[in-house]
C-alpha cells in the first residue's frame, strides 16, 4: 500500500468531519484520481463500510446536516460550513439491466471498487493519505490508459453509459492509443446505447465537451459508431477543431454549436436530449441572429451588444463567418481583437421605458410600444449613444410629427 499527500480538500471542514465521524471512511473516485494526476480537486466523494442509515445517524451526531438525496443507492449528502459532501455506503451489485443497478451494502472495499467503471476511478484514499488501488489505477493514470475494471463487454452490458464515460475520461486522462479491447467492446455495445435516458446521455456529452480538448475522443466516438448513435447531428468535427483554436468561449454549448452540421435543427436536438430551457435558448442563440464582422466599427459593436449578450454575439459571429469561409478553415479576421473589444465594452442599455412614454401623456395602449420601438430603432441606428434626454426629445418629435 502506498502513501501519498492527501489533497488539501480533505482538510476542509466538511470532508474532515465526515472522515472523522465514520470509522474506516475513505475518499473515492474522482478526488483520488485527480489528486494523483496533480489536478485541482474541487469536490470529494466519500465512502464508508456502513449501511446508509448508520452513516446518516453518525454524521448527524457529529453535527453535520444530512440530506437523504439517494438513500436507495446508499448515498446521503452531508453539509458543513456550506460545503456539501456525498457519502455513500460500500456497495455490491445484485442485478443490473444496462441502465440501473440494484445494490446491497457491503463492508468489502474491493467489491465496491470492482463495480466502479475504470481502474483510474476505482482507487480510495484515507484521511492520512493511504492509497488503496486494487486494479492498477495509479499505473494506468500515469500511462494515460483508461481501462475498464474487469471485462469491458460485461461492464458495458451492466451499464451502457460506460461507453460514453470511456470517451469522457479518455479525453481528459488518455494519452496514446486507447485500449483496444475496450474499443472493440464499445463498438459491439452500440445498440445498447438506445436504452439510455436522454438526460444521462446529455450529462455525459456535456462533461466530454468540458475536456480541454475533446476532439480526439469525438473522432474515436465517430469511428466506433457511438457518436452516430447518441449525437448524429455532430457532423462538423473539423469545424470544432477550428473552434477550439479560436478565442471564443470554450464551454460545452458553444462547442456543441460548432459541431453541428448543416441542416441540424438545434431545437429538435435540444428536445431530443432534454436540454434545459436555458441551454436550448443558448444553443439556438449561437446559430441565428445578427452577427458582427471582426473589424466592426464601434457603432456596429454597440448595436450588436444592445441586441445580444457579448459571448453569444462573439460565438454566433465566429460560427457564421466560419460557415461563410467554408470547409474547416479558420474564418479570416482578428477574432481575438473582437473578443477583447466585446469583453471591454459594457452593454448599451436603451434609456427609455414604457412609463416614460406614458409620462409624456400617451394613453395606455399599443401606441406606447410602437413609439418606444420607433425611438429604440433610432437610438440603435445612431450607434446607441443618445442619452435619455435625446431619446425623450426624439419621442416628442415623433409625436409632433403624428399630430
Ligand atoms: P468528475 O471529476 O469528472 O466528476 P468523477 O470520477 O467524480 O469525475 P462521476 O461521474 O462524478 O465522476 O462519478 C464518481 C465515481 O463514481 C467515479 O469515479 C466512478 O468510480 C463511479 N461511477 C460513476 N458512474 C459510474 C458508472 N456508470 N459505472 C461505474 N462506476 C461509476
Ligand atoms: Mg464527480
Amino acid at each position: 500500500m502506498a502513501r501519498i499527500a492527501p489533497p488539501p480538500i480533505l482538510a476542509c471542514p466538511a470532508p474532515a468531519a465526515v472522515l472523522a465521524a465514520l470509522p474506516g471512511a475513505r475518499a473515492v473516485g474522482g478526488a483520488v484520481r485527480d489528486a494523483l494526476a496533480g489536478l485541482p480537486v474541487q469536490d470529494v466523494d466519500i465512502a464508508a463500510p456502513l449501511p446508509p442509515e448508520r452513516i446518516a445517524a453518525r454524521l448527524r451526531a457529529a453535527g453535520l446536516s444530512v440530506f437523504e438525496t439517494g438513500l436507495s443507492h446508499g448515498t446521503v449528502t452531508a453539509v458543513l460550513a456550506g460545503m456539501p459532501v456525498e457519502v455513500t455506503s460500500l456497495r455490491r451489485d445484485i442485478t443490473t439491466d444496462g441502465r440501473h443497478a440494484e445494490v446491497e451494502w457491503t463492508t468489502d472495499w474491493r467489491e465496491d471498487a470492482a463495480r466502479r467503471d475504470f481502474t483510474i476511478n476505482a482507487m480510495s484514499l484515507s484521511a492520512e493519505g493511504w492509497l488503496w488501488d486494487y486494479f492498477g489505477g495509479r499505473e494506468d493514470l500515469a500511462a494515460g490508459r483508461v481501462r475498464f475494471v474487469g471485462e469491458p463487454a460485461r461492464r458495458l452490458a451492466e451499464d451502457y453509459l460506460r461507453a460514453l464515460r470511456f470517451f469522457r475520461f479518455h479525453a481528459r486522462y488518455g494519452r496514446g492509443a486507447p485500449d483496444a479491447e475496450a474499443l472493440a467492446a464499445i463498438r459491439a455495445a452500440v445498440p445498447g446505447l438506445a436504452r439510455l435516458s436522454a438526460e444521462r446521455i446529455w450529462a455525459e456529452i456535456k462533461r466530454l465537451l468540458e475536456a480541454p480538448n475533446p476532439s480526439g475522443a469525438l473522432a474515436l466516438m465517430a469511428k466506433t459508431g457511438v457518436l452516430g448513435a447518441v449525437l448524429p447531428e455532430a457532423g462538423r468535427q473539423g469545424r470544432l477543431v477550428a473552434y477550439l483554436r479560436s478565442p471564443c468561449p470554450q464551454a460545452p454549448l458553444p462547442r456543441l454549436a460548432a459541431l453541428l452540421g448543416e441542416g441540424a435543427d438545434p431545437t429538435r436536438l435540444a428536445a431530443r436530449l432534454r436540454l434545459s430551457r436555458e441551454e436550448a435558448e443558448r444553443l439556438a442563440g449561437y446559430l441565428r441572429g445578427p452577427t458582427l464582422d471582426p473589424g466592426a466599427e464601434e457603432a456596429a459593436l454597440r448595436r450588436g451588444l444592445a441586441e445580444t449578450e457579448g459571448e453569444t454575439l462573439l460565438v454566433r459571429s465566429w460560427l457564421a463567418a466560419q460557415a461563410a469561409a467554408g470547409g474547416d478553415a479558420d474564418p479570416p479576421g482578428d477574432w481575438a481583437g473582437l473578443a477583447a473589444r466585446i469583453a471591454a465594452m459594457p452593454r448599451p442599455v436603451f434609456p427609455l421605458q414604457g412609463r416614460d412614454v406614458l409620462a409624456e401623456g400617451v394613453p395606455p395602449g399599443p401606441r406606447v410600444g410602437a413609439l418606444l420601438g420607433a425611438v429604440r430603432r433610432w437610438w440603435l441606428e445612431g450607434g446607441c449613444t443618445a442619452g435619455r434626454e435625446a431619446c425623450l426629445a426624439r419621442l416628442r418629435a415623433l409625436r409632433g410629427g403624428e399630430a
